[in-house]
């Protein structure tokens, strides 16, 4: 598919651009353009149409738009990095545009081939490649998103559909120096529940996890836990990251896949890293008594979270109004930290990527 392209007749001066990339933070400052592809219904299935790069800026909606009203959108997030000799690679895209994919099924949405999902990163990231920060730990944060844009409140998938792309300069998502976070445990809210979207990379699960990250940061964590009182209390993710756990004999153990939480593609990256470790990954259920006998008992060494924006965090406790159960302090030789170095190795090109999971964009 062409991507047809409409230059920005005000980007950002090359001063202006430099002064955001010194401190570009998490999520406040995006590029001069942005990628978009149509899709509207018909009776043989619809079709993606009108692919292009335009200036950044804001979209023209119908108030009646039913994203606006139920919710009917889906995103990605993934990273493009710069390399030492300049060029500008990206992480394991096929995976986010599988599971874009699933996220579509389940949102009643079109699914976007997956040509279309790398070839429209690759446009925007050669467009505004100089959006791409070289800074230790940074990267250009790239948003794939799709929302629902038909005028109608009936109830019923959209007809009319927008598929786009937004890229923001990341530094570090915890601000500062890499140190363990406190997470809240939250036993008013769930994200997700049985046959639900928990495991869809929907805004939805946002929204319902936002009032348990307010009772978080409100109780001083960073992020939220969130566990499945109805199978004994299994921990299953944070508001937006995984979780991994690493015992005295060298297990680890992460919550399997049981359709609530979600496919992270750093869970399945440091599943791989620590089995070509010759390491022992459990993907099972465990549960809260388990997280806090074995923390008891000495035998829980490090608990870390991980995801995109975050990478590898280590947790250092976990809260609640009644306990709190702290992760002993992280050892010179963790596996939390060696596991983070080598991922940010290969996503940075510093290590070797023997499992192919780069794409150069740039
Ligand atoms: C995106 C996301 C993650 C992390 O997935 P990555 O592919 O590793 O970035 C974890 N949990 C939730 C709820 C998410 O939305």
């Amino acid at each position: 598919m062409e991507f047809a392209q409409k230059l920005s007749d005000t980007p950002k001066s090359d001063a202006e651009r430099a002064a955001i990339l010194a401190n570009p933070g998490f999520g406040d400052h995006f590029t001069d353009h942005t990628a978009v592809v149509d899709w509207n219904w018909s009776e043989d299935g619809g079709r993606w149409s009108n692919a292009r790069i335009e200036p950044y800026g804001p979209i023209s909606l119908d108030p009646a738009a039913s994203v606006l009203h139920y919710g009917q959108e889906i995103f990605e997030g993934l990273k493009a990095y710069r390399h030492a000799d300049g060029t500008v690679w990206t992480f394991r895209a096929e995976a986010n545009a599988e599971r874009f994919n699933k996220s579509a099924a389940r949102l009643a949405l079109p699914e976007l081939p997956t040509e279309v999902f790398i070839d429209s990163l690759r446009q925007l990231v050669q467009t505004d490649r100089a959006w791409v920060p070289s800074g230790d730990g940074e990267a250009l944060y790239l948003r794939p998103f799709m929302i629902a844009t038909e005028a109608f409140l009936g109830v019923r998938p959209s007809r009319e559909v927008s598929y786009r792309v937004i890229a923001s300069p990341a530094g570090n998502y915890f601000g500062g120096e890499l140190k363990p976070v406190s997470i809240w445990l939250s036993t008013r809210y769930a994200r997700a529940g049985r046959g639900g979207t928990g495991e869809a990379k929907c805004g939805g699960n946002y929204a319902a996890s936002l009032a348990a990250q307010m009772e978080a940061e409100a109780n001083g964590c960073k992020q939220v836990l969130f566990l499945d009182p109805f199978n004994d209390n299994a921990v299953e993710e944070l508001g937006g990251m995984n979780v991994f756990f690493v015992f005295d004999d060298g297990r680890i153990v992460t919550p399997e896949l049981n359709g609530n939480i979600l496919r992270g593609v750093t869970r399945s990256s440091v599943i791989q890293l620590a089995k070509d470790r010759g390491l022992t990954v459990e993907e099972r259920r465990i549960t809260l008594d388990e997280w806090r006998r074995t923390a008891e008992n000495g035998r829980l060494r490090e608990v870390f979270a991980c995801g995109t924006a975050a990478v590898i965090t280590p947790i250092g406790e976990l809260k609640t109004t009644e306990e709190s159960i702290t992760t002993p302090s992280l050892q010179a030789d963790s596996v939390t930290m060696s596991i983070r170095e080598e991922l940010l190795g290969i996503q940075t090109g510093t290590a070797e990527d023997t499992h192919g999971w780069l794409t150069r964009l740039a």
